[in-house]
């Protein structure tokens, strides 16, 4: 019997084109005792690529939970398990959270395989700093959602670096443009290393434009990078919130949060929001 724990293995595999593997996720693949992986069928077109005969088991975001404890007993009982995922790195907008976290508390031998990652492909190449970078998975899909989540993010000087699907991105791009402002600039990438990879640059406006040029160009996957804000930050908004409050008194809100935006360089949006907090209070 083997009394040695086995490791648990988070390899990375290709988002696009399937020569974006390194040999040692296929020699992984090739030797643990099973791939867990989010859909079985989709990581057959890799495996068989590549002549990997490793048994598969069906790992996603619905039955994660009811597996983990299965596995962590194999991993225990010496085997060697390989998590992936549909495309590039696990874990990243993807499953295998609750399997890494339990295998963490049980002590078990955890080691990445790195490879590709939708972020860091797009990031390499949207011309905007890349030293800090703030990821935030996909928006809310619903307007107020989104809404909300721009206006939170409204203040981080990080660039922003968000997922998005083919449904959504016009309303993504347009989202971005109402409440972070049309000056943000922005990197669109679309369906990197596939056949119809394309790379989108320029202002929201812009690249609604481009968008909208040809049905085609909304279809596949995005990446959309968003450059950082540039204005003073905290305290800044700290004036801009007190001349609002001064300014209430003497006109109409919408014109109050232009002036105050416009003269210490803060997001319109969220101080109209602020008016209205104000106002509420004074009430
Ligand atoms: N784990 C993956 C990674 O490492 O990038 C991400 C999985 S997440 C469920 C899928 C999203 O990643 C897509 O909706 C898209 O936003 C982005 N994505 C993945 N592959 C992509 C590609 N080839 N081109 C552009 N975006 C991609």
């Amino acid at each position: 019997m083997n009394n040695e724990t086995g490791t648990l293995y988070v390899v990375a595999t290709p988002i696009g084109n399937l020569k974006d593997i390194g040999q040692r996720g296929l020699d992984v693949l090739g030797r643990v005792s099973l791939i867990l992986a989010e859909d079985t069928r989709h990581a057959g077109i890799l495996l068989s690529h590549y002549s990997i005969a490793t048994s598969t088991r069906s790992f996603h975001e619905h039955n994660e939970q009811d597996q983990v404890n299965g596995m962590i007993k194999r991993l225990e009982s010496g085997q060697d398990i390989a998590l992936i995922s549909d495309a590039g790195t696990p874990l990243i907008s993807d499953p295998g959270y609750r399997l890494v976290f339990e295998a963490v508390s049980h002590g078990i031998p955890i080691s990445p395989i790195p490879g590709p990652c939708a972020i860091t492909a797009a990031l390499s190449v949207s011309g905007l700093p890349t030293d800090r970078f703030c990821f935030e998975g996909f928006l809310p899909a619903k307007p107020h959602g989104r809404e909300q989540r721009l206006l939170e993010l409204d203040r981080e000087t990080r660039t922003l670096v968000f997922y998005e699907s083919s449904h959504r991105i016009l309303d993504c791009v347009e989202a971005i443009g109402a409440n972070l402002g049309e000056d943000r600039k922005l990197s669109v990438g679309r369906e990197i290393t596939k056949r119809f990879e394309t790379f989108y640059y320029g202002h929201p406006q812009a690249i609604l434009e481009q968008l909208n040029g040809d049905p085609v160009n909304q279809k596949g996957e995005f990446v959309v990078i968003v450059s950082g804000a540039t204005f003073g930050g905290d305290a800044d908004f700290a004036k801009a919130t007190h001349l609002l409050g001064q300014l209430i008194d003497h006109m109409p809100l919408k014109k109050a949060s232009e002036i105050a935006a416009e003269i210490l360089d803060c997001n319109r949006n969220q101080l109209y929001k602020a008016g209205l907090a104000m106002k509420k209070e004074r009430e």
